[in-house]
């Protein structure tokens, strides 16, 4: 009988979208079309509701430092999958793939670099790689800038978005936020200032560490701050959670964040805030030899007068 032998013919393609691929980009928020040239013009915030998309670490490091110079410090470290983890696929394919798809070792970005010409050591985190979880890469580096920042007293910034603590090295990336947390002590210590800059997502073990820790802690507007997920705590409490809850907005009036800034004018803000804990003035020559030493001494005068600084961090549970 022919028609059991009916040869399958495929279906027509469907005609090709005149659009070529990533002129056009869809705000998640407002749905708005909108070209991409002009999102990425405009800092990739959403020029119709103000949504503030997210930035690789590299993206970050270019916008916030002069000219969108830096220098990549720490760079050498790879985990070494120390538990063999595997779930849906092996950990080491996991990294793998994140690495080629990044060009980053693992989750966060050190620069060296300046903002308004305060030079500053910074670790952009990395959402692209691995969901921007902390390892014991992440841990690592995160330290050794903090140290590096300590050796050079220097100013350092974290901007911190991540999903948390890294599931595929179990304790070992939980052991990552005491190490952190201590060499951020010996910051304070030593009047070394840190600014923490969260943005949408910081949530698990960032959060419960070192994104909390800064002696200013920033976000952006809206971004979504938190430990456990809002479904998790309202079984918890049994309990639904009033509106807004874990936005920046909602932690800011309930004095867990010191200020929201919009990212168009976070180097304007980290600008200030870094001058006024360095006590500079305006640089008439950003690129002035022996910056870095003057900072120093003025940092000593600072610690002179006022040994015991004001430390604004929030105990964490
Ligand atoms: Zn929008």
């Amino acid at each position: 009988m022919s028609w059991f032998k009916k040869e399958k013919t495929p279906l027509p393609a469907a005609k090709q979208s005149r659009m070529p691929e990533g002129l056009w980009t869809k705000c998640r928020e407002c749905a708005e079309i909108l070209y991409t040239k002009e999102i990425v013009r405009n800092l990739s915030v959403c020029p119709k509701c103000n949504y503030h998309m997210g930035l690789s670490s590299v993206e970050r490091a270019k916008a916030l430092l002069d000219d969108g110079r830096y220098e990549e410090l720490e760079t050498g470290l790879t985990s070494n999958d120390p538990l063999e983890f595997t779930d849906t696929k092996r950990y080491r394919d996991r990294l793998a793939r994140s690495r080629e798809s990044t060009g980053l070792e693992d989750a966060v970005l050190i620069a060296a670099g300046r903002i308004l010409g305060v030079p500053v050591v910074l670790a952009a985190m990395e959402y692209g790689f691995i969901g921007g979880s902390m390892g014991v890469v992440v841990g690592e580096k995160i330290a050794r800038a903090a140290e590096r920042a300590l050796e050079r007293k220097i100013p350092l910034l974290i901007v911190s978005r991540s999903g948390g603590a890294r599931m595929q090295e179990g304790a070992i990336s939980l052991m990552q936020m005491a190490k952190i947390s201590a060499v951020l002590a010996r910051l304070d210590e030593a009047n070394v200032p840190y600014i923490s800059i969260l943005t949408d997502p910081t949530t698990g073990g960032v959060t419960a560490s070192f994104a909390m820790l800064g002696d200013i802690n920033l976000a952006e507007p809206k971004a979504l701050i938190g430990f456990a997920g809002p479904r998790v705590i309202e079984q918890t409490i049994r309990e639904p959670l009033p509106s807004g809850f874990q936005r920046s907005e909602y932690l800011e009036e309930h004095g867990m964040l010191d200020m929201i800034v919009e990212r168009a004018a976070m180097r304007e803000t980290l600008g200030k805030l870094l001058r006024f804990f360095t006590q500079r003035v305006p640089p008439s020559s950003p690129s002035a030899p022996g910056m870095e030493d003057r900072i120093e001494v003025e940092m000593e005068a600072e610690a002179a007068l006022a040994p015991e600084r004001v430390s604004n961090e929030e105990p964490v549970s």
